[in-house]
């Protein structure tokens, strides 16, 4: 739940916000260790509240110029989102599926099972309110929902950071990642690993250190030889790459990373993929914890 507040104001040291609207919000304090000091106040743009499964955030917005000049590394990579793995790329290296969401997974079940035993048709047809119980179990399904989230949001961030910092040129999938999940077999393991969160990140990245972000056509990139240029069709359960024209074996990650590459290097300045008005409004601003305890008794959201 998201609130837009017009008026309000930061205490001196601003470790405190006041909200100047009607809802009797009043002052609140921000916990968290973002200093929010760095920032000239006009470049605070906007301010939100919002609720989450653990507590009450207030959100800022802010205009910043975030980019900052780097040495070239003078490499480029390719890289493939995989199944095997979350990423392989160009240079043969490759990343680790994460595993933190399967293994909660039983537990985020567990959770839900309680949820759903608690939950009462009887009083949803007669409109009461649900028992204590049942809010009980939905906020604890709720938090550890949002610790996964968590978890995985700092996973891609980390891997994100590492590819950018290593490279000059970064080339990757244009995948519509909801189509592929659709697919059952797929589903799993795709929302698993967070590609969309990934390329946001990759994308924030790379505006910020002054490196080139390429999405490319997924068209082929697994079955096309990264070495003639021939197509060779494989099923996803083929592992690697034969061609039977030029005699090139090579990973299927690897073949497919680098044809990613190679495509990525000829499009560069013709695929504009990347939109900056719809960067989310987590990478530009600073998430600090406000007091819940008193929001939550004077803002019923
Ligand atoms: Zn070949």
């Amino acid at each position: 739940m998201n609130t837009r507040l017009p008026g309000w104001a930061l205490s001196e040291n601003r470790k405190a916000i006041t909200f100047r609207d009607k809802k009797g919000i009043g002052t609140l304090k921000l916990k968290g260790t973002y200093d929010l000091n760095h920032y000239n106040i006009k470049q605070i743009k906007r301010v939100r509240l919002v609720r989450r499964a653990d507590g009450y955030y207030a959100q800022f917005a802010v205009d910043v110029d975030i980019k900052v000049e780097t040495q070239p590394t003078l490499q480029v990579v390719g890289i493939d989102l995989g199944l095997k793995y979350f990423i392989a790329d160009s240079k043969g290296s490759v990343e680790p599926s994460p595993q933190f969401y399967r293994k909660s997974e039983k537990q985020l079940n567990r959770a839900n099972r309680k949820k759903s035993k608690k939950f009462s048709p009887a009083r949803k047809k007669a409109k009461t309110r649900q028992s204590s119980n049942y809010h009980k179990a939905r906020v604890r399904y709720a938090r550890k929902h949002l610790r996964v989230s968590r978890q995985r949001k700092e996973y891609c961030k980390r891997v994100a950071h590492s590819v950018i910092q290593s490279n000059d040129l970064v080339a990757y999938e244009d995948l519509n990642v909801k189509n592929m999940v659709k697919n059952r077999h797929l589903a799993k393991s795709i929302s698993d690993a967070g590609w969309s969160t990934f390329r946001q990140w990759l994308e924030y990245f790379g505006h910020k250190y002054g490196k080139v972000t390429v999405a490319v056509p997924p068209h082929n990139t697994s079955h096309n030889c990264s070495n003639c240029g021939e197509k060779v069709k494989k099923s996803l359960s083929t592992r690697t790459h034969v061609c039977p024209h030029c005699n090139y074996v090579a990973d299927r990650d690897l073949n497919a990373s680098i044809n990613i590459l190679r495509l990525g290097l000829t499009t560069v300045g013709h695929t504009g993929s990347y939109a900056w008005g719809d960067l989310p409004s987590w990478a530009v601003g600073a998430s600090l914890l406000s007091n819940g305890e008193s929001v939550n008794q004077e803002f019923p959201l």
